[in-house]
């Protein structure tokens, strides 16, 4: 299938990594003789019509730079009908044969909308440093984003120690626990609540104890953020309460978790996506996922990712009782 313009755009939270799958777009459509626009602001720029032109010229110099230089939002027009006509109206003004949304769950399931409501062919690469979409072992942004968490986290580890304080950390994750398990196994931390993992505030208790009596050096708590586990606040005050021999202090690690040069794991894995998404949309393909598995690129249909959930590794979470005290 002949492909002579595409479209490219940045969509929801951004990840580090993103302008590395952006760059590699740009390269491969230019390989292949295809004109690539590029949509700033995501859907809201769909709708508004936020267009350039983009050539190899225009990415040169953010391989190695976060954030995403097409910028990204979120959009409540896109969720209305209209909304997505005039995002249409727009696909067929530039003429876009393609579409390649980089972002994570909730552009995919507008992508879905949109590609079951008009006929545009569209490539998703998942970028999202919480590492929850199902279809990929690694999202662009993931590996930069835990390498930052656990170097925040070792510098808190030191004052912590200094002072012999306990320390509640919380970190990004929304429903997931990626991030907050796997920094807290490379930090050391006494106990790691997640939402994928029942937790009471006895076991809770009983894990400071243990790190108590064991004269555990590295006092910390990692939490990951979300509804389920409720804020990090109230956990550190329940704590005080039980302990009040305890300093216990609160971090919020927050957006810095979201920013940085990308890792060198995401930006190869972003230009990989890059490329295998511009030549999908080549071989016809659409309304699928790019990811990763096992070191292979795989093909994931907007469909199933959505619908599953991505579950995290049983075994590490295993390891985690053994090794946390
Ligand atoms: P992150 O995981 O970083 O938050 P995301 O892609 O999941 O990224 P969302 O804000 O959930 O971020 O979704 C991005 C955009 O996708 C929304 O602002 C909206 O425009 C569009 N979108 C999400 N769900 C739908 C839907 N059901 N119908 C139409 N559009 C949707």
């Amino acid at each position: 299938m002949g492909v002579e313009k595409l479209g490219v755009m940045t969509s929801g939270g951004d990840s580090p990594g993103m302008n590395a799958a952006i760059r590699a777009v740009v390269h491969t459509a230019a390989q292949y003789e295809i004109q690539c626009f590029g949509i700033r602001l995501g859907y809201k720029g769909l709708i508004e019509g936020d267009v350039l032109e983009l050539e190899t010229k225009d990415v040169r110099n953010i391989l190695h730079r976060g954030g995403t230089f097409l910028k990204t939002a979120r959009s409540d027009k896109f969720r209305t009908f209209e909304g997505r006509k005039k995002a249409y109206e727009n696909i067929q003004k530039y003429k876009m044969e393609g579409l390649i949304i980089i972002g994570g769950d909730g552009s995919f399931t507008g992508a879905k909308v949109f590609g079951s409501e008009y006929d545009i062919p569209i490539i998703g690469i998942p970028g999202t440093i919480d590492n929850d979409i199902y279809g990929t072992d690694f999202t662009v942004g993931y590996d930069t984003a835990l390498n930052t968490v656990v170097n925040v986290i070792d510098k808190i580890v030191d004052t912590a120690t200094s002072h012999n304080r306990l320390f509640f950390i919380e970190v990004m994750g929304r429903d997931s626990g990626f991030i907050a398990l796997n920094s807290g196994i490379a930090t050391g931390a006494l106990d790691i609540l997640i939402p994928e993992k029942d937790y009471t505030l006895d076991k809770l208790f009983s894990s400071v104890e243990r790190g108590s009596n064991q004269g555990k050096s590295s006092r910390i708590i990692v939490v990951a953020e979300g509804k389920k586990l409720g804020r990090v606040y109230a956990l550190a005050k329940a704590t005080q309460i039980k302990f009040p021999y305890y300093d216990i202090r609160v971090s919020i690690l927050g957006h810095v978790q979201r920013g940085g040069n990308p890792s060198c794991y995401d930006r190869v894995l972003a230009s990989r996506f890059g490329v295998e998404a511009v030549e999908a949309l080549l071989h016809g393909k659409r309304e699928v996922l790019i990811g990763i598995r096992s070191g292979k690129i795989i093909f994931t249909t907007f469909e199933e990712a959505i619908q599953k959930q991505k579950e995290i590794n049983k075994d590490i979470i295993k390891i985690l009782d053994v090794i946390s005290v």
